[in-house]
């Protein structure tokens, strides 16, 4: 897996099932063994851009509600909350490793509108430069509706294909893409898609938690985007996030989708 092995820019995608307990409250642990991860990747010399959920998620624990708010203006202000608390452990996580982060809360448009792209492009680019780590979520207070790319295996694919990366790594709740139900017994892992086809996207459910956004088909619908922008794309399983370090070494980790030559 060359595109992988020689990645120097990356983005890496977690979601809320990943970064949360069931109660809705952060999962310390996995925040603590993924930042230490992406804190020495970037002490090697990377380049790495997180992309992450569990706003919403992160304020429903933080708020004492019972459930995620059906109403928009209740997930808008569950994201402030939860937002605010997610800055805040990245922040302190990373600090702890030395490294400095710096937040973009990005809505559709922002990508969208060619002006705003330039500004986003040139913060990224700078904050590369200043060697500071950009972590970013949807600006869920604010994007509502017809605007949100509601998902951030979308945002995850927008915001590599935007900033140039080598690869985008999905991180999730599953070791990859199964050829049938990974709740079967029979379900075999598929290590390699070279095209992602009608077949391919006939195997994937729905959502899988109630925590988070996407399932996989949001994934193979991003990793269909990044790989036709030329991004080798995989996804994997956020419970060990030190695999990582196996998957940049080359060997075989999740499902690998391959980048599409020019
Ligand atoms: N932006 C949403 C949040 O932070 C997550 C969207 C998703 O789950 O993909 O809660």
């Amino acid at each position: 897996m060359p595109g992988i092995k020689n990645a120097k820019r990356i983005v890496v995608k977690v979601g809320t099932s990943t970064l949360t307990h069931a109660t809705g409250k952060t999962n310390i642990k996995r925040m603590q063994q993924l930042v230490c991860t992406l804190s020495d990747l970037a002490n090697a010399g990377l380049e790495i851009a997180l992309v992450t959920s569990g706003a919403i998620g992160v304020g429903v624990g933080k708020l004492g509600l019972k459930a995620r708010p059906k109403d928009t203006p209740g997930r808008q202000a569950a994201a402030c909350v939860g937002q605010c608390e997610l800055m805040f452990m990245y922040d302190k996580l990373f600090g702890e490793y030395g490294h400095t982060v710096g937040q973009l809360l990005i809505t559709k448009s922002d990508i969208d509108n060619a002006d705003r792209r330039e500004n986003l492009i040139n913060a990224f680019d700078r904050l590369f430069s200043y060697g500071a780590i950009p972590i970013i979520n949807e600006n869920d207070s604010v994007a509502v509706e017809e605007i949100v790319y509601g998902d951030n295996d979308n945002l995850s694919a927008h915001v590599a294909k935007l900033i140039g990366a080598d690869a985008l790594i999905i991180l999730t709740d599953t070791d990859g893409l199964f050829d049938k139900d990974p709740s079967l017994e029979d379900a075999r892992l598929i290590p390699v898609v070279d095209e992602i086809t009608d077949d391919i996207l006939a195997l994937a459910g729905g959502s899988s938690t109630s925590r988070g956004t996407g399932g996989m088909v949001t994934k193979l619908l991003a990793a269909q985007y990044a790989t036709a922008a030329g991004i080798s794309t995989v996804v994997m399983n956020g419970e060990a996030p030190d695999e990582i370090y196996r998957l940049l070494d080359g060997r075989q980790v999740g499902t690998f989708f391959a980048a599409k030559k020019d």
